[in-house]
C-alpha cells in the first residue's frame, strides 16, 4: 500500500449516459451533497422523448447547478458504422446539430463528444476537433447492478496499473431498467456505490472532477468550484504566420481560439487551425467597414462585395463559419441584423449597447486621461452562462497603441474566475517583440497560464 498512497490519486470523472430522468431527480442530488458535479452525456433527440428521459428543462437545470453536459450526439448511432458506410457528412451533423442544440438550449456549448456504444476512431476524433469538440477517450467502467459494489476494487486495480483518469460510467441509477443497459437495482446500491468513492476520495486515492477537470491542470480545484469562468481570445486580420507560430503555445494550455480572416488565401493555416480545436470567423473579403460601405452604397451591395464571396470560398473548402468580427468594431443594429438574416449567428463589435471601450486606440498618447482599468469596466464583462447565448459580443483590444497593461488584464481575468464571467479579448498578430495593434507572446502565455490555474477557459467568440 506504501506505493500506492505515494502516487497521485486516480483522477476520475463520474458519469452519466443517456439523458435519463434519474440522472436529475436522484444521480445529481447525491453527487451534490459530497461536493461533486457529474457529467451528464445527452442524446438530443432523446430529451423529452417520455418521462424517463430529462426534459430542456431538466438539462438547464443540471447547468445552472454547475455539471457539465457533454454531447452523446444527435440520435446514439454508431458513428464507426456511419462511417464505414461512406457517411461523413452524417456523423458531422450528429456531433454539429447536438452541440447545436444543447447550446441554443442551455447556453453551455458541450466540450466533449461521449461516443454512442464506445465506439470510436482517429476519423471520429478528427471530426470531433473540426466540429470544436474533444472525443471523449478515458477508459470507461460501466456500474450497476452486477458490480455496485466493486468500486473500490476497480480502483485499486486502476492505480495498480498506473492508470491516471477514469471515467465510472452510469446509465439507470434506480431499479428501473432503462433499454437494456444494466441498471442499479434501487437507490440504496447507488447510494453505497457514491460512499464507497467518497472514502477513496478521503484516503487519497480519487478526486472526483470532470471531463473538464481531468483535461486541465487545474483537476484538483474543478470539483469546489460552481462555475467556470470564460476567457474568449480572438485574433484579427491576416496574420497568418504569426499565427501558426503560436499554435503549440495555445495548445500547451488546451485553450482555443477564434481567427477572424480576411481574404480567402490561407485555406491550409485554416484547416491547421481547425483541426487543432481553434474556430475560423469571417472578417471580410477586403476589410470593408461595415456601416460607412452600406451608407455610400447599400447593405446588400456591402454583403454581395466583402462578405459573399469570402463566405462562399470557406463553405466550398468545407471551412465552417458561425462569426464575424467587425473591422475596426464599426457596426450598427442595421448591419447586425443583416448578419443573423443571413445565417451568422454571432457578431463581434463596439458601440451602443457596450460602454465606450476602456482602452482606447491611442498611438501618440493623446487621450490618455480616458483609459481605465479593464478589470472594472463592467460592461466587458457578461455571465458566463451567457456566454453563447449573446448575438453580438464587446472586445477589448490588446497592444501598445491601446496602451495595454498586462497586470491590468491579469486582474481581469481573475475577475472573470472569480465572479464566472466571460471577458472578451482581441488582438490581432503574435509575437515576442509585437508592437502597434499585436500581441506581445509573453502577454499570451501569462493570460493563458494564469487561466489554466484558475480554471478559466480559454475559448473563441463561438
Ligand atoms: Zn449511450
Ligand atoms: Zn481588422
Amino acid at each position: 500500500m506504501a506505493a500506492s498512497a505515494a502516487a497521485e490519486p486516480l483522477r476520475v470523472a463520474l458519469t452519466f449516459d443517456d439523458s435519463l430522468k434519474d440522472h436529475l431527480l436522484i444521480a445529481a442530488p447525491m453527487l451534490e451533497e459530497r461536493g461533486w458535479r457529474g457529467t451528464f452525456s445527452i442524446v438530443t433527440d432523446w430529451v423529452g422523448k417520455d418521462d424517463s428521459h430529462l426534459t430542456w428543462d431538466d438539462v438547464r437545470e443540471l447547468v445552472n447547478r454547475g455539471h457539465e453536459i457533454a454531447t452523446h450526439t444527435k440520435s446514439h448511432q454508431n458513428l464507426v458504422s456511419l462511417l464505414q458506410k461512406g457517411q461523413e457528412a452524417e456523423v458531422r451533423r450528429e456531433l454539429l446539430e447536438s452541440t447545436d442544440r444543447i447550446a441554443a438550449e442551455t447556453g453551455f456549448a458541450p466540450r466533449f463528444m461521449v461516443s454512442p456504444f464506445g465506439r470510436k476512431n482517429e476519423t471520429t476524433a478528427r471530426l470531433c476537433r473540426e466540429c470544436g469538440l474533444r472525443q471523449a477517450e478515458v477508459p470507461r467502467h460501466n456500474f450497476g447492478s452486477n458490480n455496485c459494489d466493486r468500486a473500490a476494487a476497480v480502483v485499486e486495480d486502476l492505480r495498480k496499473k498506473g492508470v491516471e483518469r477514469a471515467d465510472i460510467l452510469h446509465h439507470g441509477v434506480s431499479a428501473a431498467d432503462h433499454g437494456g443497459w444494466c441498471s442499479f437495482a434501487d437507490r440504496e446500491s447507488f447510494r453505497r456505490h457514491l460512499d464507497a468513492l467518497a472514502e477513496l476520495e478521503r484516503k487519497g486515492e480519487i478526486v472526483v472532477t470532470d471531463y473538464d477537470g481531468m483535461a486541465s491542470s487545474c483537476a484538483l480545484k474543478s470539483q469546489v468550484w460552481p462555475r467556470h469562468g470564460v476567457l474568449s481570445l480572438s485574433f484579427d486580420d491576416a496574420n497568418f504566420g504569426q499565427w501558426e507560430a503560436a499554435l503549440p503555445l495555445f495548445a500547451k494550455y488546451d485553450a482555443r481560439t477564434t481567427f477572424f480572416v480576411i481574404g480567402t488565401n490561407r485555406l491550409d493555416f485554416m484547416r491547421k487551425a481547425l483541426a487543432a480545436g481553434h474556430e475560423i470567423g469571417i472578417h471580410g473579403l477586403n476589410h470593408r467597414d461595415a456601416p460607412a460601405t452600406g451608407s455610400e452604397r447599400d447593405e446588400n451591395w456591402f454583403w454581395k462585395v466583402d462578405i459573399a464571396p469570402q463566405l462562399a470560398a470557406l463553405g466550398e473548402a468545407g471551412i465552417p463559419v458561425r462569426s464575424y468580427a467587425y473591422p475596426n468594431c464599426r457596426r450598427t443594429d442595421r448591419t447586425d441584423a443583416l448578419f443573423f438574416s443571413h445565417g451568422i449567428p454571432r457578431v463581434r463589435g463596439l458601440g451602443a449597447p457596450f460602454p465606450p471601450s476602456p482602452n482606447p486606440h491611442d498611438p501618440k498618447g493623446e487621450k490618455l486621461d480616458k483609459w481605465r482599468p479593464v478589470a472594472t469596466a463592467d460592461g466587458f464583462f457578461l455571465p458566463a452562462a451567457d456566454f453563447l447565448r449573446a448575438r453580438l459580443v464587446p472586445n477589448v483590444i490588446m497592444g501598445e497603441n491601446y496602451h495595454t497593461d498586462i497586470e491590468d488584464i491579469m486582474r481581469a481575468i481573475a475577475r472573470a474566475g472569480e465572479r464566472g464571467e466571460a471577458l472578451f479579448i482581441v488582438s490581432h498578430g503574435i509575437s515576442p517583440d509585437a508592437k502597434g495593434i499585436s500581441m506581445k507572446t509573453e502577454w499570451l502565455e501569462r493570460m493563458l497560464s494564469a487561466a489554466n490555474g484558475l480554471g478559466v477557459l480559454v475559448r473563441g467568440i463561438r
